[in-house]
């Protein structure tokens, strides 16, 4: 059963964060802390150091985690408003709405940029990044999501990097929603920054972003910033200097992220957590191709993070009341963004395990029926039986 008791009963979110989390991280905010006392240097250098575990960075002195206040976006802004020169030019690769967003930030930014576009069904390109890069010497950083939470695809992030390191541009990666949920090797995938945030794989509560990078790097972006309160190096240089965030920190958030880091370590690392999100994944992928749906991506790049499902054909089926009826019996889903067919999501990540992937599962036939949906699964489909089973 799961741990994730929840003094006011909320439900259960499967949902791209925030998520779930357990009782116990909750429990770490129940303080009031300082933000100029020793004891909250101690904490920030602590979760820093150990954020450059969790990612498999050496502790050596080159590479360095930067917290930034704000949700993960801000965390992908402040990157590319800080580190991208005043002449630099950014080529993005995009499969989906988070992708978009990149191009979105950098046109508030004004900062010159091309949009290579793959359908959301396809992963991105790393030929037409080669034939780019080959054409346009402009092009100084090249930045892609890794996993598009819109539809769960994991991008090829490691044939991407290995075109951009061969043209010697920078490549930035938006890690949000797989960064602690699966193993990233950052050489080979020739990363110089890596964005994600509190509230995902790490499970922590929402309220920071933190950025991976070499300090050299970085510390060679100042003054480029384009905002005060997103300038990445002066953010970089407060945390060296004396250990603090230049502007209010949260505080709470930051104390019950160490305690996730904690019970991310109890559950064997990045290899222990990949492996339940994966049995989470798979059992809610044959539960629901049992119950007659069908899912959005039908590729080998479905992430065990999140996924997107077809709306019943044949139904005049309403979102709305269908989440409603869940969200009554303890279970909160995720509409759909994608931009030409409907959609809904389920997030298999966060504090939940199996039993509540089957407990949802079971929800969600009683609703079909309550609605009176009744879908035919394919042979396969009724062929795919449950590993549990
Ligand atoms: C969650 C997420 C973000 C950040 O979204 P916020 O709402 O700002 O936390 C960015 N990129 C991806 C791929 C995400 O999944």
């Amino acid at each position: 059963m799961s741990t994730n008791v929840s003094p006011a009963h909320d439900p259960l979110l499967f949902t791209p964060g925030p998520l779930t989390t357990s009782l116990t991280v909750k429990q770490r905010m129940l303080r009031d802390i300082g933000s100029w006392e020793r004891d909250f240097a101690v904490l920030v250098s602590d979760l820093r150091s150990r954020l450059l575990n969790v990612a498999g960075l050496p502790r050596d002195g080159e590479w360095t985690a930067v917290l930034l206040q704000g949700s993960g976006t801000y965390g992908v802004e402040a990157v590319l408003q800080t580190c991208v020169p005043p002449k630099g030019k950014v080529a993005v690769l995009a499969n989906g709405a988070y992708g978009e967003r990149l191009a979105q930030i950098l046109e508030y930014a004004r900062i010159q940029h091309v949009v290579l576009r793959d359908p959301e069904d396809a992963p991105v390109n790393p030929e037409t990044l080669d034939q780019c890069l080959a054409n346009d010497r402009d092009i100084t950083h090249v930045a892609v999501v890794h996993c598009e939470t819109t539809t769960g695809m994991l991008n090829p992030i490691e044939e991407i990097g290995t075109v951009v390191k061969r043209h010697g541009r920078i490549f930035i990666v938006d890690a949000m929603s797989s960064f602690g949920g699966m193993q990233i090797d950052f050489e080979a995938c020739a990363i110089d920054y890596l964005v994600s945030s509190a509230n995902k794989c790490i499970e922590g509560v929402p309220g920071f972003s933190c950025v991976f990078c070499r300090k050299a790097l970085l510390l060679g972006c100042a003054g480029w910033s384009r905002s005060l309160s997103l300038d990445l190096v002066a953010q970089f240089k407060a945390f060296e200097q004396d250990g603090k965030f230049r502007f209010t920190p949260p505080t709470h958030a930051l104390l019950a992220f160490q305690q996730a880091l904690a019970e991310l370590n109890a559950e064997g690392g990045v290899a222990g957590r990949n492996l339940r999100y994966r049995r989470n994944h798979s059992v809610l992928h044959s539960g629901m191709l049992r119950l007659g749906f069908s899912p959005f991506l039908d590729s080998p790049f479905q992430s065990p993070f999140i996924s997107a499902f077809h709306y019943p054909r044949d139904f005049e089926f309403n979102f709305g009341v269908f989440h409603e009826k869940l969200r009554q019996r303890g279970f909160v889903i995720y509409p759909g963004k994608l931009t030409r067919v409907d959609t809904f999501r389920i997030g298999t990540i966060g504090r939940i395990f199996e039993a509540d992937i089957l407990a949802l599962l079971s929800a969600i036939r009683d609703v079909l029926a309550e609605l009176g949906i009744i879908m035919t699964p394919t042979l396969d489909a009724l062929q795919t039986m449950p590993e549990c089973e």
